[in-house]
């Protein structure tokens, strides 16, 4: 959370956990459809620049019949399925790589949700990820490119607060 609030200069409330919008649940699929999941947590978040949620249910969402995690530009809302980040743990530290993989997912959605668009440098942060492998190769920061865009996009961001 430090590590996110000094990268953002943001100031990061951890709210409680909510129950799941059952109406978002899929049977067929057996899995929440991402987009009704990210809806109701910008609902419930309120007065919030941004709204980043975490779960522990598989997600679909219009584009795949399973993701990882989905990031809606309009409402500055997104949705992380935090299960699938638990597959082929390695090292002494496994909950180490767990928790890289998660950060780099927040800091990626947290920059779409700023209109950066996927990168093509494998070792940024914003470059979409086909596979864990891939994540794990990726460095948490932004390239330089990925850089200057976001400064920009800073800069010219009306925050609400
Ligand atoms: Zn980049």
């Amino acid at each position: 959370m430090g590590q996110l609030a000094e990268a953002f200069l943001a100031q990061i409330e951890l709210a409680k956990p909510i129950p799941y919008p059952l109406p978002a649940f899929n049977p067929a699929k057996k899995r929440f459809f991402a987009h009704l999941i990210i809806d109701y947590l910008r609902e419930v978040a309120g007065n919030v620049d941004f709204v980043v949620g975490l779960t522990d249910v598989e997600l679909y969402s219009v584009h795949a019949n399973s993701v990882i995690s989905e990031t809606h530009f309009q409402t500055r809302s997104a949705v992380i399925s935090v299960g699938r980040l638990r597959d082929f743990l390695f090292g002494e530290r496994p909950e180490e790589v767990f928790y890289q993989r998660l950060y780099k997912e927040i800091i990626r959605s947290l920059g779409q949700m700023l209109g950066l668009p996927p990168c093509r440098n494998p070792h940024c942060v914003m470059y979409p990820s086909y596979s864990l492998y891939e994540t794990d190769l990726k460095s948490s920061n932004f390239c330089p490119e990925c850089e200057i865009k976001l400064r920009l996009r800073l800069g010219a961001t009306s925050l609400l607060r």
